[in-house]
């Protein structure tokens, strides 16, 4: 009986606060600003040693890059991440997807300004951009994810966000049916810059959830490569490894 009315006085908890609950496994999390427990901040896998130098897959030596991107080019500088994928780490980016739950994005925003903090520290001042949803796609979910991540991202730090930049003009809905090449025609021209001289020669930062072969990121760095700035980082919420990308795609 008691556990009854601890589960039902935690759903309301839940309900009124959700603020207060852990995001990746619904524990208390009581005065935390980043919305994540002491144990899932211990045991989750956060990217915290040397990374590849382009996509920022965790390596073993630095300056090196990984497996997959010796033989790949990227239009954008660099890619960091904040955490492996794994289900509990996708939890709350699935539940800010796929569950209406626009709070999780205020805690996700708050843990990548802390990671940016403490791992990309000397970056300068970056113009944050978020990648944008198609328009029609941003209508059913109610908001872009995307955009609520680098919001929240942009009032820790106190760095300038522009949604006016670049759109959206090609829904590019799953792309499981196509091969690789085909993938990347697919996103090639799924955006537009719409305000170019804001770009040119500032250092751009694209927030998005999550890194998965970096072909929609890339898509869009390509197209702002055009208006020459100085450069172009790519930062998500995580990063999928090698082996799990064909999972994650369906
Ligand atoms: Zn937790
Ligand atoms: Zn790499």
């Amino acid at each position: 009986m008691k556990q009854i009315w601890k589960e039902l006085w935690n759903d309301v908890l839940s309900a009124v606060y959700p603020n207060l609950r852990c995001v990746f496994c619904d524990a208390e999390a009581l005065y935390c600003d980043e919305g994540i427990c002491e144990t899932c901040l211990h045991t989750l896998p956060f990217i915290t040693g040397e990374v590849c130098a382009k996509c920022g897959m965790p390596i073993a030596h630095h300056g090196e890059v990984c497996l997959e991107c010796k033989h790949k080019t990227y239009s954008f500088d660099y890619a960091r991440a904040v955490a492996l994928f794994t289900e509990q780490t996708a939890k709350p980016i699935h539940d800010l997807k796929y569950k209406h739950c626009a709070f999780v994005a205020e805690k996700l925003g708050a843990l990548m300004a802390t990671y940016y903090e403490k791992f990309l520290e000397g970056s300068v001042q970056p113009l944050v951009i978020p990648v944008p949803l198609f328009a029609e796609r941003e209508k059913e979910r109610g908001y872009n994810q995307s955009e609520l991540l680098a919001k929240a991202f942009c009032k820790v730090l106190g760095l300038e966000m522009r949604t006016d930049i670049v759109e959206r003009v090609k829904d590019t809905p799953t792309q499981t049916h196509l091969n690789k090449k085909e993938r990347a025609k697919n996103l090639e021209k799924a955006f537009r810059v719409t305000n170019a001289n804001v770009v040119k020669g500032r250092d751009i930062f694209i927030i998005d959830d999550v890194f998965t072969t970096g072909a929609t990121t890339n898509a869009l760095a390509q197209q702002m490569r055009k208006c020459k700035p100085k450069s172009i980082g790519v930062f998500t919420f995580l990063k999928v490894p090698l082996g799990n990308k064909e999972q994650i795609l369906q």
